[in-house]
């Protein structure tokens, strides 16, 4: 087995109302790391510095939300998006634990790692916070790497929305390269398959039909994913690994199952040892149906950590519906990044 770091960055106090970015989806997760009896290894952290934020956001973005926080509860835009008093030290919590986590895979503690943190991340902009995201986590991590003398990181999205906030602050970086896999035509309506022309191989969006599912995913895995990675050779892969591309999800209309997430995670920590890469982190970005969120969560530790599946994960329902026919998509996408 393979060990693998985390941090546990839940934010009960970021909640509001029956807003579907809650602390319910990683409910039941902490007993279960404790006991999970995989080679998991907690990673103390401290609350990021302004510095590393103010890297990647414009300084009035972040005092503008501290103000928002400070007068919250409320909601600051139509996703909607919403602050507490408590959410901008939960933010810089959630960025500290993916900080820790970067440093322990740099200094080579261990190859794999797994932030469980809220709020999410992906698509906050450089100087705007939207989709229940407050501050870009992996962005912050990513830029974070740079400043610790890596020359090439790579970012894979596969959380069921564009990371409309990820690729745009990366879109001019020549050291970032990003790819997202996601459901065409939701939120935040960004991610088309020609985007960021200027950024060919580089910034690669997926744009899939209502409905894509194993085969698909695994498809766009092995034609599109491995040869932009191998091109790309990144000295250490972050994952934005959002659950809601899970058939049961209630805000999106994919068709992916716990097992899915394993298998797409167990490839990524196997291409980044072929690739010579420091390591692979994967942050937790959406997800809106908390038993599908945190069977998925368990059954990536037990790939990453590569043990076997637990028996909950085969046993879980499969999608009642057909998906729908991606070859098409995925030859366009190649033509067009030259893979
Ligand atoms: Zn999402």
């Amino acid at each position: 087995m393979a060990r693998v770091g985390y941090v546990w960055v839940p934010s009960p106090q970021h909640r509001y109302l029956d807003h579907p970015e809650s602390p319910e989806r990683l409910r039941g997760l902490e007993a279960w790391l404790q006991a999970a009896g995989l080679p998991l290894e907690e990673v103390a952290f401290d609350p990021a510095p302004e510095a590393a934020i103010l890297r990647v956001h414009h300084s009035r973005m972040w005092e503008r939300l501290q103000v928002e926080c400070q007068t919250g509860p409320r909601v600051i835009d139509y996703a909607p998006t919403y602050v507490t008093p408590e959410s901008c030290t939960a933010a810089r919590r959630a960025v500290g634990g993916l900080l820790a986590l970067t440093e322990a895979l740099l200094s080579g503690r261990f190859r794999r790692a797994f932030a469980l943190v809220r709020p999410p991340g992906h698509h906050a902009t450089r100087t705007q916070s939207m989709g229940f995201c407050l501050v870009n986590n992996v962005a912050i991590a990513a830029a974070h790497a740079l400043t610790q003398g890596l020359e090439r990181v790579a970012i894979l999205d596969f959380d069921a929305h564009h990371g409309n906030g990820t690729q745009a602050i990366f879109e001019d970086h020549p050291q970032v390269a990003f790819l997202s896999l996601h459901q065409w035509g939701i939120y935040p309506g960004t991610g088309d398959l020609d985007d960021a022309p200027h950024a060919r191989g580089r910034i690669v969006n997926v744009p899939f039909p209502a409905r894509t599912g194993r085969q698909g995913y695994l498809r766009a895995f092995e034609e599109v994913v491995r040869p932009w990675l191998a091109a790309w050779r990144p000295q250490v892969l972050f994952v934005s690994a959002g659950f809601d591309a899970h058939w049961q999800d209630p805000l999106t209309q994919l068709g992916l199952t716990a097992r899915d997430f394993a298998d797409m995670a167990g490839q990524l920590a196997a291409w980044a040892d072929e690739l010579h890469m420091q390591g692979v982190l994967f942050t937790l970005e959406g997800g809106y149906h908390p038993p599908a969120v945190r069977l998925s969560i368990q059954a990536v530790f037990h790939a990453l950590a590569e043990a076997p599946l637990p028996d909950a994960v085969y046993e879980e329902a499969t999608p009642p519906f057909d998906e729908p026919e991606t070859a098409d998509l995925l030859r366009q996408v190649r033509a067009l990044h030259g893979f």
